[in-house]
């Protein structure tokens, strides 16, 4: 079975990697608000565990760029040489003044880029302009 990120019942779940706690809380509670399931994890390599599993259906990952283990770069790139994740928008998260990430991020096939501290709104409105699109 090769389940297509955007078929099933999973539609809106969609994957949040960052490494700091109160950040994964706000990501959460926003998009849960916003009737979106979220599944969360702290670093990189957890990221690319969940999305190596074809079991596993996600509308979107929202992950941030500085985290141990693997960063968010790698989960781009590791997302790249994933057949089954071929068209999954990838959303990134970063601190100010990391320009030349925000460039490879891009380059990577990163949908969207948006710099903390970000607007809860402005985010949400990304993410649905992007998974409309993708209907
Ligand atoms: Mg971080």
């Amino acid at each position: 079975m090769n389940p297509s990120p955007r078929n099933g019942t999973s539609r809106r779940r969609i994957l949040v990697a960052d490494d700091e706690p109160h950040i994964r809380r706000v990501l959460e509670t926003l998009l849960e608000a916003s009737g979106f399931e979220a599944e969360t994890v702290c670093d990189g390599a957890e990221a690319l565990d969940r999305l190596r599993d074809p079991e596993r259906v996600y509308a979107l990952v929202l992950t941030d760029l500085m985290m141990p283990e693997r960063s968010g770069l790698e989960v781009l790139e590791g997302i790249g040489r994933m057949e089954h994740r071929r068209g999954l928008p990838v959303v990134v998260l970063t601190a100010k003044g990391q320009d030349a990430d925000r460039e490879r991020a891009l380059a990577l096939g990163a949908s969207d880029f948006l710099t903390k501290p970000f607007s809860p709104k402005k985010l949400l409105g990304r993410i649905l302009e992007i998974l409309d699109g993708a209907d």
